[in-house]
């Protein structure tokens, strides 16, 4: 099968021919029909995850029809529609597990990440984690619900019930994240780079009452703000507009240094937290919350082998919406 292989970090990915990987007892073989790429890529790509394997094939917002499962797989047939998330595998033992928190399991494994990921014609994943694609969404527009939709949600669930929400970065998750606010009744607020203002229109268009830059005080105090971009000066300036009893979750899972700043801006019983990967269970909620929004993805596709552009685009900010790889076109 063709597929997009790093060799090492920072290096640009190369279309190497490779064997189609065979399912081990748990697992189905998925011929890749989009892949979405996540900003979580981008930081594989620069190295600044530890330790991934090498050489690797990126990518966890699989969406692909399964051509064959493992002895132990009953529950899934070939010609099955399915989705594969970031979250791999976790060992359901470890304390994490046992309490409903496998998102910070101990041993989890993640797509793209520690095992091979999307960015090919083929893929395997294990039964027990991957996700029943809704009726509605061609593969394309689905892919990017896997991660920007997925862990988007969690972090708009650990917001609370903020009526009042700031969403600082408005690309995959914020204009997935937007629809599902409104849908909520919440009034949003959208933050993007100073300056653009097709994204700030782009963030209107969805539903935010407002939009503007990141350097920008909004009309009202917000009840809490979520941070899609991976900019640690973010944390003070959102702390800044949140109002007493706030929250500032940070969504991604890397981020530049948050610089020191005055105690006053946290006190007043805000809180700042961040959000680890996810569980399956907020894959099942949010898949079933999707359709009923409903929520639309806007997408923009490339071939296989134009996997580097569509990452350096992503870098530079010029995606509206996801950006979403079709291996077999
Ligand atoms: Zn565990
Ligand atoms: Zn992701």
């Amino acid at each position: 099968m063709r597929a997009m292989l790093l060799e090492a970090p920072g290096a640009p990915l190369r279309l190497a021919d490779v064997p189609i990987p065979q399912p081990g007892p748990n697992q189905v073989l998925l011929r890749v029909h989009a892949c979405g790429v996540c900003r979580t890529d981008l930081h594989v790509f620069d190295g600044e995850l530890p330790s991934p394997k090498l050489p690797l094939i990126l990518g966890h917002e699989i969406v692909g029809t399964i051509v064959a499962t493992g002895e132990r797989v009953e529950n899934l047939r070939p010609g099955d529609r399915v989705g594969i998330p970031w979250l791999d595998w976790t060992c359901g033992t470890c304390r994490y597990c046992l309490a409903g928190r496998e998102n910070l399991c101990d041993q989890a494994r993640f797509t793209g990440y520690q095992i091979d990921g999307g960015y090919a014609e083929y893929t395997v994943a294990d039964h027990r984690f991957v996700f029943h694609i809704p009726n509605g969404y061609s593969d394309a527009e689905a892919a990017p619900l896997l991660c920007a939709g997925l862990i988007g949600y969690r972090s708009l669930v650990m917001a609370g019930d903020a009526p009042r929400l700031g969403l600082y970065g408005f690309g995959a998750a914020a204009h997935i994240i937007v629809q599902v606010a409104r849908h909520q009744g919440r009034q949003v607020f959208a933050f993007t780079k100073p300056g653009d203002t097709e994204g700030q229109e782009f963030a209107r268009s969805l539903g935010a009452g407002w939009a503007g830059g990141s350097d920008q005080t909004p009309p009202d105090e917000l009840d809490a703000a979520i941070l899609f971009a991976p900019v640690g000066n973010l944390v003070p300036q959102a702390l800044r507009v949140v109002a007493r009893g706030g929250t500032v979750v940070c969504a991604g899972i890397h981020m530049s240094d948050i610089p020191s700043f005055p105690y006053h801006l946290l006190w007043g019983e805000r809180t700042v937290r961040s959000v680890a990967n996810l569980t399956r269970r907020d894959g099942e909620e949010f898949l079933a919350l999707a359709p009923q929004v409903p929520v639309r993805t806007e997408v923009e596709t490339f071939a296989l082998a134009s996997a580097d552009k569509a990452l350096g685009l992503l870098r530079s900010g010029k995606i509206r919406g996801a950006a979403v790889l079709v291996p077999n076109p």
